[in-house]
């Protein structure tokens, strides 16, 4: 269990650090904004769907350490998965960080993010950690309206 806490601290730092696929696709075809008033976290996520696949998946925001990393880490995860791939995903990581049971086939899908169990003791931690996530599936469906986490 230390192990897993220790590769959580080391990998929020680093992704906090220096964010991977940051800033604006050249071409995108679907985008939305998500804020999380309780902590002040806000981002964009920006993804380039062709042929129902993730092309280029990108982020810009500004927040804490765990909703930047999850953020990043997320666009790692997605890049070049297909859009039915993202929203399972998006669901075993979602079992995962509000505590229900994940099976293990999800949790082998999600691979590094399965750090972010530890976020499941902390609520308002949980809101962090899948703002970019609820608002990857809001770009996906082409929500106009901005995701808040409240
Ligand atoms: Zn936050």
């Amino acid at each position: 269990m230390s192990n897993l806490r220790e590769l959580y601290q080391e990998l929020i730092l680093d992704h906090n650090k220096n964010p991977r696929n940051y800033g604006r696709p050249a071409q995108t075809t679907h985008e939305a904004h998500g804020h999380n008033p309780l902590c002040g976290d806000r981002v964009t996520v920006y993804l380039t769907v062709n042929n129902g696949r993730v092309e280029d998946i990108g982020f810009e925001g500004k927040g804490c350490a765990i909703s930047t990393a999850s953020a990043s880490m997320m666009t790692q995860m997605l890049k070049g998965k297909s859009v039915e791939e993202c929203h399972a995903i998006f669901n075993s990581f979602h079992d995962l960080v509000t505590g229900k049971s994940c099976p293990v086939e999800s949790l082998n899908q999600l691979g590094k993010l399965a750090v972010f169990s530890g976020v499941r003791d902390f609520p308002a931690r949980v809101k962090c950690a899948s703002l970019a996530w609820h608002t990857m599936q809001a770009a996906l469906h082409d929500q106009k309206d901005p995701v808040s986490t409240e």
